[in-house]
């Protein structure tokens, strides 16, 4: 059973040589007494916040549970099940949730989050568009930053799995809708293929406040926040009378030893914004009503969703540390078997 484990615990920029690929022994059968499911993991989801879980916990202090030294990395994924002695999964479903980063694996029926029943979509999309990325941007985008016709928006690592469903879910409420993206491959994307109406390559602009003030003329009203630090500084002048900003992420402070400082809060006052910070748990509740919204739009062609495939379980330490460098284009997903 091939495992990716975490080797030491991670101080800065995670490396491939973090993570080991080990030999490990599993017992395909499930014990007679227990509710685990036995799962043969197909799709693997590599996830920005699996940074912060290689952190030591008592240096994280965020009240979370991080990873176990030598043990397998956990994370969202698509499986099917191989055996289960719960009733409500049997031999063949596709599930997706909670999930370790091997080739097969025991995990408690509970941590599955559903059973995948529509199959006319790539298996894959159940890490991206219709897993927790995109609960991530149905929730962040309609949810918490309330738009309305004519906004104007402007959205950060927009070529990424959230981003690029936030741009179109934008686009599809009427707004305008702007993206930054550190590649001319992720700004060509998003503005030939995803349909952003604007959209900038960031490492190239030598003054994002002017280029903000290009796309902007009169404000931003929506900013989704994915990156933090100096973009979320440089924004904050550029918001609206009553602007809102959704905090999602803040990818470029994750591998910081000391996180930037902001000093532009005060333009929350002056034009009355709100910012709000958001867990995509807190919109469980709302997954089959996305469930809904976007599986028709995406059997009509009306929402497109870019992924960057891996294959095999051994580049998956590879395709993970790549997020923090911006390698992956698109949702990053690792194959490690086909159903
Ligand atoms: P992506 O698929 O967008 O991958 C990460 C991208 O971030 C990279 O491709 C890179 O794109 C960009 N990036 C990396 N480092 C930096 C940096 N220093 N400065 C600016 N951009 C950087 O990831 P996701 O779409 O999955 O996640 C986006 C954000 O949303 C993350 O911050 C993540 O933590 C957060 N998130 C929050 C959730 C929640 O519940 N609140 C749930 C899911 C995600 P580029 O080439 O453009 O630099």
């Amino acid at each position: 059973n091939k495992q990716v484990v975490l080797k030491n615990f991670v101080v800065g920029f995670p490396k491939e040589s973090d993570m080991d690929i080990v030999e490990g022994t599993i017992t395909l059968k499930v014990p007679e007494d227990s509710s685990d499911v036995l799962l043969k993991n197909l799709y693997l989801s590599c996830d920005p916040y699996m940074r912060l879980l290689m952190t030591k916990e008592e240096d994280l202090s965020l009240g979370v549970v991080t990873y176990t030294l030598h043990s397998p990395l956990t994370g969202n994924g698509v499986s099917e099940v191989v055996e289960s002695r719960d009733p409500d999964y049997e031999k063949g479903d596709l599930v997706y949730g909670m999930t370790k980063w091997e080739e097969y694996s025991l995990i408690p029926s509970s941590q599955i989050l559903f059973k995948i029943v529509h199959t006319d979509v790539p298996l894959s999309y159940y890490t991206g568009i219709l897993g927790m990325p995109g609960l991530t941007a149905y929730g962040g985008f309609f949810d918490v930053s309330s738009p309305k016709k004519g906004d104007n928006v402007f959205v950060s690592a927009a070529a990424g799995a959230v981003g690029q469903l936030v741009g179109q879910f934008a686009k599809l409420s009427g707004c305008y809708v702007v993206g930054s993206a550190g590649s001319k491959e992720k700004v060509d994307l998003l503005k030939n293929k995803l349909g952003f109406d604007e959209a900038f390559n960031y490492k190239e602009e030598p003054d994002l406040n002017a280029a903000l003030k290009r796309y902007f003329r009169e404000g931003i009203d929506i900013y989704f926040e994915n990156v933090g630090g100096k973009t979320l500084d440089t924004v904050l002048p550029n918001m609206r009378l009553h602007g809102r900003i959704p905090v999602c992420g803040m990818i470029s402070q994750y591998n910081l030893t000391q996180p930037e400082g902001v000093t532009n809060l005060a333009h929350l006052i002056f034009k009355r914004v709100k910012m709000e910070g958001f867990n995509v748990n807190d919109f469980c509740h709302l997954f089959p009503k996305f469930l809904e919204f976007a599986l028709p739009l995406i059997r009509e062609g009306k929402v497109v969703y870019v992924e960057d495939i891996v294959e095999g379980l051994e580049n998956a330490p590879a395709a993970l540390v790549g997020l923090y460098t911006g390698a992956n284009v698109g949702k990053q997903v690792v194959v490690v078997a086909h159903e």
